[in-house]
């Protein structure tokens, strides 16, 4: 639903996130065109108006890692045993059946999801691109996105490094490094909006060390660059991708990515588990950043990655849900809630806390997307991108003394009440107001099993 106004009145508590974490209590906010105009106990006229009694607002979440098209192939019995390179080597074999269909419902899934855990910002990382298939997969997605009224970050991912020339992944997705960067040029000249509130961005994110070559990385880099886009892959997730590097190339993960211009503060690598002390201090002077997936980590058995330490060196991280097979879900506020349990787990006393996990998911996200300045905090100004959780619910009473630590400390687990995005309600009630959710889920379903019957 679309409105030009928006009133949200008598809200209990707003976790601002802002520098100085503000928390107003028993105020009002006023929205008008997608954006923040007021946040005080002035009554305004508006077309739409939420009466938000009892209501905790926070700052819309910023997911900034994923593949949705991961979500049809989540809880495959023959894969939940296995670490991270058997896992992909047999699931190659049935992405390599990826169509636009695939794209379009596993895209609504997962963002549906998402939306429904607080999430208004979503970056998707897609790098399979089959051989068979039209080259309009992420256009499907920026479609998707703007049906369900999400703010959509896409990736034009890639894999140029087939088994054949020592790499991990099949031909049958493997693209020539030419045949990318043309796609990725024309995707950025298409969608790329980088004026303030863009509901549609772009970033080059070729897969990984282990199945692109060098040269792709340094070319996407270049083009990057020329366009001011962002880069984006995964580093350090596994010891296999260390012992991947430093037998092929003779250097550690971080060294190799920088021998490729791969560092600097328009870059962010996921997971960043296995990183050494002198490879944080490079991180932190170069403003390179984490996306930081704790249940995917742990799914996986890749480790617990050095959030702690990296948030007091000021190294920008985010949170992130990564891909549905590895995860198995797109519920960000689960993650909130792992973070913090896995942060304690690995530092006790010397852990960072639920509010500052909520920063990351946050603050963090949008300066890793760029975003800083027009999204992560509710401010007069700021892109009117919002969740709201009812208070007296019964599994949060109780937890009024810390609203603010709340996400990470105990949880909220199903559906947030009210998602806002751009000023236009897209959650409400705890469910997607601008799809059919279980018209959507049977379609999907019968695409699911399509995809999986097909190997
Ligand atoms: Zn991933």
């Amino acid at each position: 639903m679309k409105n030009k106004t928006l009133f949200i009145k008598n809200v209990k508590a707003i976790i601002s996130c802002d520098s100085n974490d503000q928390v107003y209590e028993n105020m009002n906010i006023f929205i008008e065109s997608g954006v923040i105009k007021d946040i005080s106990n002035k009554v305004y006229e508006a077309e739409k108006t939420i009466d938000a009694t009892g209501m905790i607002i926070y700052p819309g979440l910023i997911n900034t890692h994923h593949h949705l098209y991961q979500i049809f192939t989540r809880n495959l019995p023959e894969v939940q045993n296995m670490e991270l390179f058997p896992w992909l080597l047999h699931l190659y074999e049935i992405w390599k059946n990826l169509d636009a269909d695939t794209i379009r419902f596993s895209s609504l899934v997962g963002m549906g999801e998402l939306l429904k855990t607080g999430c208004t910002t979503c970056f998707d990382h897609h790098y399979v691109f089959p051989n068979n298939v039209a080259n309009n997969l992420i256009d499907v997605q920026f479609e998707a996105a703007t049906e369900l009224g999400i703010r959509m970050h896409c990736s034009r991912g890639s894999m140029s490094l087939s088994k054949k020339d020592g790499g991990l992944p099949p031909d049958a997705v493997v693209q020539s490094v030419e045949e990318i960067l043309n796609d990725s040029e024309r995707l950025i000249k298409e969608y790329h909006d980088s004026e303030p509130y863009s509901m549609r961005q772009m970033v080059l994110a070729p897969c990984s060390p282990f199945s692109v070559t060098g040269e792709l990385m340094k070319k996407s880099a270049e083009l990057a660059r020329k366009y001011n886009v962002r880069l984006h892959t995964h580093l350090c997730e596994t010891i296999d991708e260390e012992n991947f590097t430093i037998e092929k190339f003779g250097m550690r993960p971080l060294e190799y990515m920088k021998s490729l211009g791969w560092i600097g503060d328009d870059v962010w690598f996921a997971h960043g588990i296995h990183f050494n002390d002198e490879e944080l201090e490079l991180l932190a002077k170069t403003k390179t950043g984490v996306a930081h997936c704790p249940v995917s980590n742990m799914k996986l058995s890749s480790g617990i990655a050095r959030i702690s330490e990296m948030q007091k060196m000021e190294i920008p991280v985010g949170l992130a849900v990564d891909g549905s097979a590895s995860n198995d879900g797109s519920n960000i506020l689960e993650e909130i809630r792992v973070a913090y349990l896995l942060q304690r787990l690995k530092y006790s006393n010397e852990s960072i806390g639920g509010y500052e996990i909520l920063k990351l998911a946050t603050n963090g996200g949008a300066e890793i997307l760029g975003r800083q300045h027009d999204l992560g905090s509710l401010k007069v100004g700021k892109a009117a991108d919002l969740f709201m959780i009812d208070s007296n619910r019964i599994e949060l009473v109780g937890t009024q003394y810390d609203y603010k630590a709340m996400l990470g400390t105990v949880g909220v687990k199903g559906s947030v009440d009210y998602t806002i995005v751009n000023g236009n309600v897209v959650v409400e009630n705890g469910k997607l107001v601008n799809i059919d959710e279980k018209k959507v889920a049977l379609k999907a379903n019968i695409l699911v099993e399509k995809l999986n019957c097909s190997n």
